[in-house]
């Protein structure tokens, strides 16, 4: 099936609607790219992660975390990297993971195979020359992928990581995301949520920073730590 769906007859096979937007855009289907969605159960942990950065604000993140000395991941998009480098940077040197988030926040489907490449391939590279390190972990932008994406990883040495909960920090009120995401909070939840708003400057984040806030107590009250994404896929990690 998967070799089937890399063809050139790609469009073809996927002869219902239903199944090509299952692949396209839910969480756990990993027919157009490998990806996971979700890390260990055995250990109370759960792994932040944070799309679309760096922004401004992404610093008043890296204190709330450091405050309760939490590692999270944060997926960068290559524009961002490169307007801001000093806060692409502090990211990592605080201890964060670094993920590739594509270049210029593009929707992937309908987008030829050279397209995807360059724009996980450019965003590769500033995060590498900027931060210093090579991502291994990338998010489709929108949680979108397409034909292409499966070899543009596999070169660039990419793992594709979905979500277990969606904050919906970029369009609710604080209340409800917090909700939400203490719904999510379960033994290898990976949840997502937003330190930048696509490419835009000076976004407004003040709901994920809300959120952030209070959650971190919170849940760490309840028992849960928490993990970057490559730790929260390992089974070993004590
Ligand atoms: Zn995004």
């Amino acid at each position: 099936m998967m070799e089937l769906l890399e063809g050139a007859g790609a469009a073809a096979v996927c002869a219902s609607a239903g199944l090509m937007a299952y692949a396209v855009r839910t969480p756990s289907a990993t027919l157009l790219a490998p990806s996971v969605h979700r890390g260990v159960d055995s250990r109370a942990a759960i792994a932040l992660t944070f799309d679309d950065g760096p922004s401004e604000s992404t610093p008043e993140l890296l204190d709330i975390l450091a405050a309760h000395r939490v590692p999270a991941t944060f997926f960068q998009c290559g524009v961002n990297v490169r307007r801001l480098p000093d806060i692409a940077r502090q990211v990592a040197t605080s201890g964060h993971e670094i993920g590739n988030h594509s270049d210029t926040h593009p929707k992937l489907h309908f987008r030829s195979a050279e397209f995807i490449q360059r724009e996980l391939e450019s965003a590769q590279k500033s995060i590498k020359q900027i931060t210093g390190t090579e991502p291994t972990l990338f998010r489709a932008p929108f949680g979108i992928r397409w034909f292409g994406l499966r070899n543009a990883q596999r070169e660039l040495g990419l793992m594709g990581v979905m979500w277990t909960t969606l904050a919906l920090d970029w369009k609710w009120p604080a209340d409800r995301v917090i909700a939400r995401l203490r719904n999510g909070a379960r033994n290898g939840a990976i949840l997502c949520l937003h330190d930048g708003r696509q490419l835009v400057a000076k976004p407004d984040i003040s709901v994920t920073l809300q959120a952030v806030r209070r959650l971190l107590p919170e849940l760490m009250k309840k028992g849960f730590h928490f993990e970057k994404v490559t730790d929260i896929l390992c089974p070993t990690k004590n």
